[in-house]
């Protein structure tokens, strides 16, 4: 375990990590409750893409076992040897996953929040068949109908979700967004709030760093914070188009 090496780094880690995320649970619970909502309702995914297995572990030892990376190789690594360890947590895949990919995400996470077209259906299908297991499933729209941001494209997204659910059942746990990064976030979340009611959907997650307030108070049950516990992430993760409140 990497807090037993002799590696110095890692305490003064452990406890800037800790201390974010004691914060950040006390701005969610404050923000549930000015909602008139249930704090315990609104539940963290620790996203600690670009960020080492080391901070994981440390945000483990603080409580956290919810965590979210965008691409299915790095989660792979990072993960690994948690999961021979048997240390419990819970991996969701948040990043745009392409259908090569599919097999790997559905053999290492317990949630795919990325869904968005049929052919990644097929493709989690298959792979759902040969590795014996499902991961629960949100989809995703693409609420701005933005180019160059994943999703299913609004007007297309009542059928879609239908298929899917017909297709995985219960296993579709509900709809995932990041609005346009330079508008007010409000009528994207409510939209997509109305949206998961109309299918009977149960969650919500939607919500990161800069926007998680006005998230819950638009009903999300998962907010996806990374910038606000790990820090500023490398370089490398600028140029990802999904990270755009960096
Ligand atoms: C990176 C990322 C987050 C976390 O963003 P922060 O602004 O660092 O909190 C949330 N959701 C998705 C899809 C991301 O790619």
């Amino acid at each position: 375990m990497a807090q037993d090496s002799p590696d110095s780094d890692f305490e003064p880690l452990r406890h800037a990590i800790t201390a974010s995320l004691t914060r950040m649970r006390g701005e969610l619970d404050a923000a549930a409750l000015a909602a008139g909502r249930d704090p315990a309702a609104v539940s963290l995914v620790a996203v600690s893409k670009f960020h080492p297995e080391a901070a994981v572990r440390a945000a483990i030892l603080a409580g956290q076992r919810v965590f979210g990376e965008n691409r299915v190789q790095e989660a792979a690594g990072k993960f690994a040897a948690l999961r021979a360890e048997r240390t419990e947590f819970r991996l969701h895949i948040i990043g745009g996953l392409q259908t090569n990919k599919a097999r790997n995400a559905v053999r290492i996470a317990d949630v795919i929040e990325t869904l968005d077209r049929p052919k990644l259906a097929d493709a989690i299908a298959e792979a759902a068949e040969r590795e014996g297991r499902l991961p629960d499933l949100f989809v995703q729209v693409n609420v701005g109908d933005e180019a160059q941001k994943g999703g299913v494209a609004m007007a297309e997204a009542d059928s879609f979700i239908e298929s899917v659910q017909q297709r995985f059942g219960a296993r579709l746990r509900g709809l995932m967004c990041i609005p346009p990064a330079e508008s007010d976030p409000k009528p994207h979340f409510l939209w997509l709030q109305g949206c998961a009611k109309r299918h009977g959907l149960a969650e919500l997650s939607m919500g990161m760093s800069g926007d998680f307030a006005a998230a819950i108070a638009c009903g999300a049950t998962q907010v996806r914070i990374g910038t606000a516990i790990f820090g500023h992430r490398p370089a490398a993760g600028t140029a990802d188009v999904s990270t755009p409140s960096l």
